[in-house]
């Protein structure tokens, strides 16, 4: 393979996705000295950027997620990391001269790479009950940090019951006058400080066993039906806003049919960050794994670098 002539435009690897898990790809790729692009979307954006502290990534206790992106970012750039803000739309296998190729294609622009990593993250599931879709911006939010400062004084409910719920119905305590938790089982998932703080906060009621089934309201969110699934009585809760937070689904339609996923969407990876497909690598809250958090994002990232690295080493027969 080592008289493989590789056009001067094609990337080693092209990542999709600026969160911790693309941006560290990134820098381990750069520093590399790999051919690397990095698109990090243009409407789009990392999931850590929407909470307002982080107190979980060693070393920098008390970050924001905005601040936290900006580090990684500045820390890629400055070993040559290239990023644009497009949005990718398709991914495409191709073939120049025997060379085996990925096509991907953004709102402007489309770029060739040898590989790919696939960081693009997920995002909030939906309720999927009436009344949801229309309030969205009305009142139905999916972050507590972005939207809370609208509910100075006001009520709120907060649907779910994993760290990223209970967080985000703390933050919002800072601002509104009530904040009901409302959780489909009677105990909560979230780590146990954040359990602890959330019981002791008098601003936090729980309403246990029950789902939403309406969000209500014209112009606004007046209130929610709620359904007791041990009663199976209904109820009104009036509430000027509601912040879902009741799992996420993965940004993996791009390698729809390309790459092997599980049930829910998730790309299958090895320990590696090999996907099915030789030549394309996955990292971050888009992979079948069990934590879901910036620390194990940044560690895949390194993973897939590597693992792109190595695969890209190989194909042009400069393996060490
Ligand atoms: C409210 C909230 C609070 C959180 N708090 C914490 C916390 O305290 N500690 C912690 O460790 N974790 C926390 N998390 C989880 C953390 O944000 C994620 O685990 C982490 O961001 C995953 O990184 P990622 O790179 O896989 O994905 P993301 O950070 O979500 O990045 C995905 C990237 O892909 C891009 N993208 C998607 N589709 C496309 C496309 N088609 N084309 C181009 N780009 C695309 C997006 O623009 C984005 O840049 C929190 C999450 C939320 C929502």
């Amino acid at each position: 393979m080592a008289d493989l002539t590789i056009p001067e435009n094609v990337y080693d690897v092209i990542i999709i996705g600026g969160g911790p898990g693309g941006l560290t790809a990134g820098l381990y790729a750069s520093r590399a000295s790999m051919k690397v692009l990095l698109v990090e979307g243009s409407y789009t954006v990392s999931q850590i950027t929407l909470t307002d502290m982080i107190e979980n990534y060693p070393g920098l206790p008390g970050i924001t997620g905005f601040e936290l992106i900006d580090r990684f970012k500045k820390q890629a750039l400055s070993f040559g990391l290239e990023i644009k803000a497009e949005q990718v739309s398709s991914l495409q296998k191709a073939e120049r001269g025997g060379v085996s190729l990925w096509m991907v294609s953004t709102d402007t622009t489309q770029y060739e790479a040898l590989s790919v990593i696939i960081s693009t993250g997920a995002e909030w599931r939906h309720l999927g009950v009436p009344g949801e879709d229309r309030l969205i911006g009305q009142g139905v939010s999916f972050c507590a940090t972005c939207d809370a400062p609208f509910y100075r004084n006001r009520d709120v409910a907060v649907v779910g019951g994993g760290d990223t719920a209970v967080q985000e119905a703390l933050y919002l305590t800072k601002f509104a006058d009530s904040v009901r938790l409302i959780h489909r089982r009677d105990r909560l998932r979230a780590t146990g400080i954040l359990q602890e703080r959330a019981f002791a906060n008098e601003k936090i009621t729980f309403i246990w066993d029950s789902v939403v089934e309406e969000i209500l309201g014209d112009n606004g969110v007046t209130g929610l039906r709620i359904r007791n699934l041990k009663s199976n009585d209904m109820k009104e809760l009036p509430v000027d806003g509601v912040f879902l937070f009741i799992g996420l689904l993965p940004n993996t339609k791009l390698v729809d049919g390309l790459v092997s996923r599980d049930d829910d969407g998730y790309i299958i990876v090895d320990s590696e960050m090999r996907s099915s497909a030789e030549s394309v690598f996955a990292c971050g809250d888009c992979i079948r794994k069990s934590l879901r958090q910036v620390v194990t994002a940044c560690g895949d990232g390194a993973v897939a670098a590597d693992s792109a690295g190595l695969y890209v080493d190989k194909l042009k027969g400069q393996e060490y």
